[in-house]
């Protein structure tokens, strides 16, 4: 059977984070296990410059070369009111942001891997694990047919379903219902607004960003429940609807989609307990963000460095990043709960609408 100290369980950017900090950094024999082979569209696109240094820590700078990125200069907001807001990050004095590819962005980040040691495992997905002799044995479902692992230590970082934490008895504490039904089109013309651009409806609220390659992302963002009620079945039911935006539709005039949208679980959670008995969750497993912040790839990667410290100390026999890791994401949490409150807060036109009666009270 195959053998690792740590087993990192989801190739995401938490994941690819973790596995690369332990690789790079350690002589622990570390996995990165992928489910998909980064074929299906991925989402979540606009990072602040803040994760550069990050990658730089990770020796993964380079892949945000080529067709990965574009530059972001800021965004744009008709919340709260029907007049566009704009806030160019050259006033933030963080420097310009991005857009990323996700597919391409996390399939380049999880290769980097291969600089520092076993390349990542792509097409594997955990199916289980369990507890035996002081060792996990991981069940899996990889490209050659069923097999097993072991590893003394695991890392969750499979995204918010927190599917191995799940596992292991972590309960998620998840505070709405909210979900991303996306499409990806095709811009006909060259882009010349490289912002984010987000716009409230009575029934969420929209956004669009410019992608690399000439393409675009646009999502409506609203209540699960909500969203079944709109009858959104093919792409055409999504671009009537998104016809009806002022700023979004006018920014998208011409666009072609690439194929049907697609919804993407997006509520806000924290997950209790983050990390137990030789498991560590990282990225969104262990706490996600409503995608307005635009905090979870950055907070992914972190988190991902932090899970690889623990995942060093325990294997050292030493014990105290742990706690403070729990603290850490409860202090996070705190801070973004706080944020995303007020935010919602300053849209009051639609004070009836399920949506936004759910965020005013
Ligand atoms: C609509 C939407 C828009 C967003 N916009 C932004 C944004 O603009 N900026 C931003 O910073 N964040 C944004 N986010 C959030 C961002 O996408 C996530 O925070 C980020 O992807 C979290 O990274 P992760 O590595 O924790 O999880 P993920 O990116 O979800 O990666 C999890 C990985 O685990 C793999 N996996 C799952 N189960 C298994 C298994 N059993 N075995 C093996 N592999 C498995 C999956 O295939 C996946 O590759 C957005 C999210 C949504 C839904």
């Amino acid at each position: 059977m195959i053998a690792a100290d740590v087993c990192v369980i989801g190739g995401g950017p938490a994941g690819a984070a973790a596995a690369l900090t332990l690789a790079r950094y350690t002589r622990h024999a570390v996995l990165l296990l992928e489910a998909s082979g980064y074929a299906a569209f991925r989402v979540g696109e606009t990072v602040s410059a803040g994760i550069v240094p990050l990658l730089s820590y990770l020796g993964a700078e380079s892949v945000l070369a080529g067709a990965v990125s574009v530059p972001a200069y800021g965004t744009a907001g008709a919340w709260g009111g029907e007049q566009l807001i704009r806030r160019d990050f050259i006033w933030t004095g963080r420097g310009q942001g991005l857009h990323l590819d996700r597919n391409r962005f996390d399939a380049a980040l999880a290769a980097c891997l291969s600089r520092f040691g076993d390349a990542p495992r792509v097409g594997t997905l955990v199916r289980d694990l369990t507890w035996r002799d002081g060792r996990w044995v991981v069940d899996l479902d990889a490209p050659e047919g069923r097999t097993q692992l072991e590893a003394r230590i695991v890392v969750d970082a499979t995204g918010r379903p927190a599917r191995i934490a799940r596992r292991l008895n972590a309960e998620r504490a998840v505070t709405d219902r909210l979900v991303g039904l996306v499409c990806h089109l095709d811009l006909p013309k060259e882009q010349g607004e490289q912002t984010t651009l987000v716009e409230t409806v009575p029934e969420g609220w929209w956004y669009t960003a410019t992608l690399p390659g000439g393409k675009a992302v646009a999502a409506l963002m609203t209540d699960a429940d909500l969203l079944r009620g709109l009858g959104i079945g093919a792409v055409g039911d999504f671009l009537t609807r998104m016809s009806a935006t002022r700023h979004v539709a006018a920014r998208l005039e011409g666009a072609r989609p690439l194929g049907e949208p697609r919804a993407f679980p997006a509520e806000s959670h924290v997950l209790h307990p983050p990390c137990g008995p030789g498991w560590i969750a990282a990225g969104d497993a262990a706490c996600a963000f409503d995608p307005l912040a635009s905090l979870g790839i950055g907070y992914a990667l972190a988190s991902g460095i932090q899970a690889a410290r623990i995942a060093d100390e325990w294997l050292r026999g030493e014990d105290g990043l742990a706690r403070a890791y729990a603290a850490d994401i409860a202090r996070h949490a705190g801070v973004y709960s706080a944020q995303a409150r007020e935010m919602y807060q300053a849209e009051r036109r639609w004070p009836d609408a399920p949506f936004w009666r759910r965020r005013l009270g």
